[in-house]
């Protein structure tokens, strides 16, 4: 079955130092025009705040006086407009907000403000409860240092800019061609077939590397059905671990590209961040002794933020592995439905009822997010649908660690200390995980769970993200199979209403 997916291909860049440079200079650009877009809406919605004030002041009611008042949001092109009138230039020696905008692409301050657009109906929505996921906070202006350098070129249908001149070189619109450090060559190929169709490019630097996301609409060729020998293995029902990465009920081969124990059943977990732990400590003891402002500070800061960096690569390899071998070796994966939020809560508490061993909580959530669970059901998300294969979850309720898999009595007092599992019915002894790996193979549901809405979805119940993630902090970094939501292109954006009932008690200005 021939279908159209939107896919990313991930890129290492090797800039020259002038290349560089110049990276830089037009990621500062994407933030000049973000942050002015943002400006703009935010003194409009000032402007409306205080509109409602003096109404209220002369004793209107508060949800009257809301409906009564009409400032319009800018945005894009709006802002685009008055962006335009401002930015001066430096040719004709006009001063103004961004008078050098002519050496940078257009598509750079155009895709600056879509984002801003985009930030803004992100923060309305979650604020009117029409939103699902994490609350999305009031939008913040992007500042030199603190937000990811990027910036993002769409594809220009008229003049095709974006492309792979040879495998070893991309071009990235009017920025010129950039070295590459892998090759190319799968996607120049594909290209040439015309089995994929560049849509853009997000340029972005993580640590001191930097790289190229080319996002294509791929024709793929998706089976519907998975292969005779996902058949004959059936489903595989796994436990996501800390100690472990994952305990499986079926085992992988012990030589394959995933490294595995206990017979193949379980999935060895590097825990990247751990084992980068000490180095990490060393480089921000070194980086809190620097004065401030001070060149050596800035190289202290970019040493941490390049261990880091490399923790996430890391940790990314390792997840598309394991995800990509349990998609292609059997017809369903099983998974628990993790509620990764909650179970990673701090156990800090309030002022007032201190919570308990908050240090203890701490380790384990970092054990838990540096084995990334919500990433690695993401991603099986997306691969079973490219495979042949499907993802069936149980219900996060069901007590999978503390059913016996053999007999199904049920044992309330486990803990996460105990490694094994005892059944004292029928006197059944194995390791905890490989247990609640059973359980899981036996007791989830598997007709179409997958290709449910809900699992082709993200959390925060995006439309046009198959098969995507979030191009979030932590899962910024992509690799070069992963799918990655496509930032849409350029288009009209409609003024967003302004602002929701049920603003009650939060007064923002
Ligand atoms: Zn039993």
């Amino acid at each position: 079955m021939k279908t159209e997916v939107l896919r990313a291909y991930r890129f290492t860049l090797a800039p020259s130092p002038a290349q560089e440079q110049k990276l830089l200079r037009w990621c500062g650009n994407a933030r000049l025009a973000f942050n002015y877009a943002l400006a703009a809406k935010k003194t409009a919605h000032e402007q409306w705040r205080a509109q409602v004030d003096t109404l209220v002041a002369g004793g209107i009611p508060e949800a009257q006086a809301r409906k009564q008042t009409k400032v319009p949001i800018p945005s894009k092109p709006t802002v685009q407009k008055a962006f335009n009138a401002e930015r001066g230039d430096t040719r004709a020696e006009v001063e103004g907000v961004c008078p050098w905008w002519h050496e940078v692409n257009t598509y750079v301050f155009q895709s600056a403000f879509i984002d801003a657009d985009r930030a803004w109906k992100n923060w309305l929505e979650s604020f009117a409860g029409k939103r699902a996921g994490r609350r999305v906070g009031y939008p913040r202006f992007k500042k030199r240092g603190r937000a990811r350098d990027s910036f993002r070129l769409h594809h220009d249908v008229k003049k095709p800019g974006i492309r792979l001149a040879t495998h070893r070189r991309l071009r990235i619109g009017s920025f010129g061609e950039v070295r590459l450090h892998d090759s190319g060559k799968r996607l120049f190929r594909q290209v040439a077939r015309g089995e994929a169709v560049v849509q853009s490019v997000t340029v972005s630097r993580g640590g001191h590397r930097w790289y190229a996301s080319v996002l294509c609409k791929v024709t793929m060729d998706i089976p519907d059905r998975p292969t005779r020998r996902q058949t004959e293995r059936g489903k595989v029902g796994v436990d996501l671990g800390v100690k472990v990465l994952a305990a499986l009920s079926k085992p992988l081969p012990t030589d394959g590209p995933v490294k595995v124990s206990g017979g193949g059943l379980l999935v060895d977990n590097p825990r990247p961040l751990r084992a980068a732990m000490q180095g990490l400590a060393k480089a921000q003891r070194v980086l809190s002794r620097k004065q401030k402002g001070s060149k050596a500070r800035e190289k202290a800061w970019q040493r941490v933020g390049q261990l880091h960096h490399q923790v996430a690569v890391r940790r990314n390899a390792v997840l598309h592995q394991v995800t990509k071998t349990l998609a292609t070796r059997f017809s369903i994966v099983a998974v628990e439905n993790l509620h990764v939020a909650g179970m990673t809560r701090s156990a800090r508490g309030t002022a007032e009822a201190p919570g308990r061993r908050v240090r203890q909580k701490a380790g384990l959530n970092r054990a838990i997010l540096d084995s990334a669970p919500g990433e690695l059901r993401r991603q099986l998300a997306y691969k079973t649908s490219w495979y042949g294969s499907q993802l069936a979850v149980l219900d996060r309720w069901w007590p999978s660690s503390k059913t016996c898999s053999d007999c199904g009595w049920q044992d309330t007092s486990q803990t996460l200390a105990d490694r094994t599992f005892h059944c004292t019915n029928c006197g059944l002894t194995m390791d905890r995980d490989l247990n609640a790996a059973l359980n899981i193979e036996r007791h989830t549901e598997t007709p179409n769970v997958a290709s449910d809405r809900g699992e082709t979805q993200n959390a925060c119940r995006a439309s046009v993200r198959l098969p995507g993630p979030r191009a979030g902090e932590q899962g910024a970094a992509k690799r070069e199979d992963a799918g990655l939501s496509g930032p849409a292109p350029p288009r009209r954006s409609n003024p967003p209403t302004l602002p929701p009932q049920g603003h009650k008690q939060v007064k923002l200005f």
